[in-house]
């Protein structure tokens, strides 16, 4: 059996790996000069490979989808990411809130280690390959030596999604799935920023500065971690974990409103006490620093709550544990960590196979599904590649079942 895995992403590694252990023979086809950018990009802030939790909590972080990821993610889950990175000599470790990463902090050994065992395995890599489409049964490829055509017993497209397109992401493939009566979700950005309407001067002051711990509450969601104030808006961890919600109210609703607890370690009563103390004739800005609300802290309320400067010392501790900061879009998909839409979980049969196309399977982000950062994508890219190089190989050898 000869089993073509076109995109060399986590999710088409895994495929390869998992196929070739069942004794296919693999070629992998990327369109880039080497496999694997975005995961060598996802570890530059420390690679987030998964996340330690029960399950039903960590099924749940994948909202819509999760009953179609659920087989895939209880066949191969959490523990199961760490012991095949153990297995790679990448040893993870906890990091807070059950974050796990590679001792290492980087994907470069992880990865490394991981195409010495494809090697090993027998895998051939070929990059420089854009898969364009079919001729016939062919799968058909550019590279820089031309059209080339390549004939397998079974494929796993694990194509990526349309984010970050200067690390091999970008939409290249949609057009070519849809020709051939599969259905897809429209791309949307997902773990990304918003804008806000800054004024000139907070954008001028703040663009790049931090917002060290704060809660961000939406909705009846609450999410307690670090944001990036940016030219035009807001991004960073706290808000990727909110961005699937806000992204869905600014669609229905034009904007979404924000609400950002800037001191969400002392109450309000404390604060309004301490903002009540006799000024004198110090600033304002020198008696909030004096209050603990310094840089960012002190200067969002003042941004987005009017008139704050003139306010109560009751009114302003009130601005502080909830300033309301309007967001008005998503930041562009190219942008985004992730994004959702792609190829319908109705396109495919629980094998991951496309009812339009048997023998062809998907795996990784180019299908449904969206989650926040934090290992849940690269963990189901792993487990959904797993299960499309096992249905894969499965069906080389028994093409009916
Ligand atoms: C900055 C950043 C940080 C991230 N950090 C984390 C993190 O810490 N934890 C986490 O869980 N996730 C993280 N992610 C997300 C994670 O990297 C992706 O979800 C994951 O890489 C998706 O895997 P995939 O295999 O589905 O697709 P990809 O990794 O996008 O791979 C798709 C492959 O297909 C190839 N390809 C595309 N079109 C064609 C074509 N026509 N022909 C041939 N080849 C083609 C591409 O070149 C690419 O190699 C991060 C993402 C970014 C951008």
């Amino acid at each position: 059996m000869n089993i073509a895995v076109v995109g060399g992403g986590p999710a088409g590694l895994m495929a390869a790996e998992t196929a070739a252990a069942a004794g296919a023979s693999v070629t992998v086809y990327d369109a880039m000069p080497t496999p694997g950018r975005k995961l060598l990009r996802a570890g530059v802030g420390g690679l987030n490979l998964t996340r330690v939790e029960p399950f039903p909590g960590f099924l749940a972080r994948y909202g819509a989808a999760q009953a179609r990821l659920e087989p895939h993610l209880a066949a191969f889950g959490p523990d199961d990411v760490r012991g095949w990175a153990d297995g790679l000599g990448e040893e993870t470790f906890v990091g807070t809130s059950g974050r796990v990463f590679p001792k290492a902090m980087k994907s470069a050994p992880l990865l490394r280690g991981w195409l010495s065992r494809l090697a090993e395995l027998g895998v051939d890599l070929k990059s420089r390959h854009r898969w364009t489409g079919w001729d016939g049964d062919a799968l058909t490829f550019d590279t820089p030596d031309g059209a080339v055509r390549a004939h397998a017993s079974a494929t796993v497209l694990a194509l990526g999604g349309p984010s970050w397109p200067r690390l091999g992401g970008g939409d290249t493939w949609s057009h070519l799935l849809a020709a051939r009566g599969v259905a897809l979700a429209p791309w949307q950005p997902a773990n990304c920023g918003f804008d806000v309407a800054w004024s000139a001067h907070f954008a001028e002051r703040f663009a790049g500065t931090p917002i060290p711990t704060a809660a961000f509450g939406f909705g009846d969601a609450s999410v307690r971690g670090g944001a990036v104030i940016t030219a035009t808006g807001i991004e960073g961890g706290a808000i990727y974990a909110l961005a699937a919600r806000l992204r869905d109210a600014v669609a229905t609703h034009g904007s979404a409103i924000l609400t950002l607890d800037l001191a969400p370690d002392r109450s309000e009563a404390d604060l309004a006490r301490a903002l009540a103390r006799p000024r004198g004739a110090k600033s304002l800005a020198t008696h909030l620093k004096r209050c603990g609300l310094e840089g960012v802290r002190a200067a969002l309320p003042r941004e987005t709550v009017p008139g704050f400067d003139a306010l109560s010392p009751a009114a302003q501790a009130r601005a502080v544990k909830a300033a309301p900061l309007a967001l008005l879009r998503p930041r562009p998909l190219d942008e985004a960590i992730s994004a959702a839409g792609g190829v319908t979980w109705d396109s495919v049969d629980e094998s991951l196979m496309l009812k339009a196309l048997p023998g062809v399977f998907c795996a990784g982000e180019m299908l449904d599904w969206e989650a926040p950062t934090g290992g849940y994508l690269l963990t189901a890219c792993l487990a959904l590649g797993r299960a499309a190089g096992a249905a894969a190989a499965r069906f080389s050898t028994s093409p009916i079942g």
